[in-house]
């Protein structure tokens, strides 16, 4: 007798304790979205399943905290070792199930590599402050303690590198970890967990679980979990904030973008125009750091829009780049493309007048022009491969453009004017700007985040800021008494 075909997927477990967890009261569905066919069920966790999960991050923290930093990041490098060599493996799931070409999805899996080569480096990272004599023969030194167990929600865009913003600098700390990467592309997280487990990991150090909203409820109301690192839209992020702030955790929420890039009229445009038709398409435009918005100033305008035209029609769809996520997320962009039409913008580019294959959800390239900051197609974040271009008179009107925008995470500026791209970076309210640089995504041993609506919290993923995020500082008062010091006063205490 036929099975169902569902009966017949291979199921992505959750991972826990070391071990993979195949069996839960409820199920999701996992995409190729190349395809449009449905290839994976995953696991969706319930309240038991995330208690385990907890309980196994809780039951293996002592003996981590209290494993010394050059093991900790002997173990690091093991894992740095295997996923270099599964590399490709991992880029192959990565379009899979998000849909990206596999040179970028390579590219992603590299950037996230990168973060753990950085935290091979913790002993450093970690070292405290040291201050002889503070008061008479009293000495002061700060130790830097992990916070326990950490967790961390994932979005689909990236879903190798930005689960390695986290996890790994929280392991290396000290902390055990639980991951919920996003339930569209839940299996590169269960390859990762299998290859920290052959480079020494101890079970129960880093766990993993699927779902949606459940399990994210699971985790921020949790009286095991310490810290909610979050990256995903910016209502979601909002109430992760909201919801783990409430529950006595550090949080970390990285939300949406509306990045911008400014083309001034000395830049040369063929260079900008290049860059901004990877950065506005590459990915489908399913990057949080993609441009979205171009503001061409004065002269710049006419001769930039028409040779971005030429490049975005002849972008190969299906080749240069890949589908959307879902089918209901292409419908969503594809809606955006009447909205700019009827708001009066003009449309260079129609994504509908263009061949794209036919199963799949694939969406061709769109480009507005002439776009004012009221139109809807300007003041969402579209997240797909439609770029609106703004006209301004002046570097002023630019900036302030970008200042009145509540997304804030990166941004651009295309010159050959040093004065103007030092009066753009310091003036811009953007967390990460980028001089004739597109994607300006620090590189692994600097910190990345946004501002105002893209960051709620205060420290940014990566970086310094990461070994922050993941520890508690200690400030450790000293006094070895002996014949000639002072006897301790009755009164506040000053040392001096
Ligand atoms: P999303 O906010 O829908 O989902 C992110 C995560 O939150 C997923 O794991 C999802 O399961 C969970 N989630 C979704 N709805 C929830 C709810 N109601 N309650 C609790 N948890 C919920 O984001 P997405 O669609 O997966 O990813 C795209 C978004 O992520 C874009 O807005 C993009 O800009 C943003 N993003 C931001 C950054 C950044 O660094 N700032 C990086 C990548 C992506």
């Amino acid at each position: 007798m036929n099975k169902p075909a569902e009966l017949k997927l291979e199921t992505v477990p959750a991972w826990i304790g070391g071990k993979p967890v195949a069996s839960a009261a409820r199920y999701g569905e996992v995409f190729n979205p190349a395809s449009g066919q449905v290839t994976k069920r995953v696991v969706f966790s319930d309240k038991n399943l995330i208690d385990s999960a907890v309980a196994a991050a809780t039951a293996a923290f002592p003996e981590w905290r209290d494993t010394p930093p050059l093991r900790r990041a002997r173990v690091m490098q093991e894992f740095l070792a295997l996923l270099k060599k599964n590399q490709k493996q991992l880029a192959e799931i990565v379009t899979d199930e998000h849909g990206k070409v596999l040179a970028d999805a390579m590219g992603s899996v590299q950037r996230g590599i990168e973060v753990v080569e950085f935290a091979c480096g913790i002993p450093q990272l970690l070292k405290g402050e040291y201050s002889e004599n503070v008061g008479t023969q009293v000495d002061t030194h700060t130790l830097r303690q992990p916070v326990g167990v950490c967790a961390g929600i994932t979005p689909f865009n990236f879903p190798v590198m930005v689960p390695l913003w986290m996890f790994p600098m929280a392991i290396a700390c000290g902390n055990t970890f639980i991951l919920k990467p996003s339930e569209k592309v839940p299996s590169a997280s269960i390859k990762m967990a299998e290859l920290f487990k052959e480079a020494g990991l101890p079970d129960g150090v880093f766990n993993v679980v699927h779902g949606d909203k459940t399990a994210v409820d699971g985790l921020l109301t949790h009286p095991g979990v310490n810290a909610i690192s979050f990256v995903g839209s910016t209502p979601i992020a909002k109430y992760i904030y909201e919801t783990a702030a409430k529950h006595g955790k550090r949080v970390q929420a990285l939300g949406g973008a509306k990045n911008h890039a400014v083309v001034l009229p000395d830049a040369d445009l063929e260079f900008a125009a290049d860059a901004l038709i990877g950065a506005a398409y590459g990915s489908a435009g399913e990057r949080c750091m993609a441009i979205s918005a171009v503001v061409a100033v004065g002269a710049a305008a006419e001769p930039l829009v028409k040779v971005l035209a030429e490049k975005a029609k002849a972008i190969k769809i299906g080749v240069d780049m890949g589908p959307l996520v879902t089918r209901q997320h292409r419908d969503k962009v594809a809606s955006y493309i009447e909205q700019g039409v009827k708001e009066g913008a003009k449309l260079v580019v129609d994504a509908r007048q263009q061949n794209v294959p036919k199963d799949g959800f694939f969406l061709g390239t769109s480009l507005f022009d002439h776009v004012t900051p009221q139109m809807e197609v300007y003041r969402n974040e579209i997240f797909g491969p439609v770029l609106v271009v703004l006209r301004v008179d002046s570097l002023e009107a630019a900036i302030a453009l970008i200042n009145q925008n509540p997304y804030a995470n990166g941004t651009a500026i295309f010159t050959e004017s040093g004065g103007a791209a030092r009066r753009f970076a310091a003036e811009i309210q953007v967390g990460m700007v980028g001089i004739n640089v597109p994607i300006p995504v620090p590189v692994a041993f600097y910190s990345f985040g946004g501002w105002k609506s893209s960051l709620f919290g205060d420290l940014h993923v990566h970086g310094t800021e990461a070994v922050k995020f993941y520890t508690r500082t200690k400030a450790i008062t000293t006094r070895w008494p002996h014949q000639d010091t002072p006897a301790p006063g009755f009164h506040m205490p000053t040392l001096g």
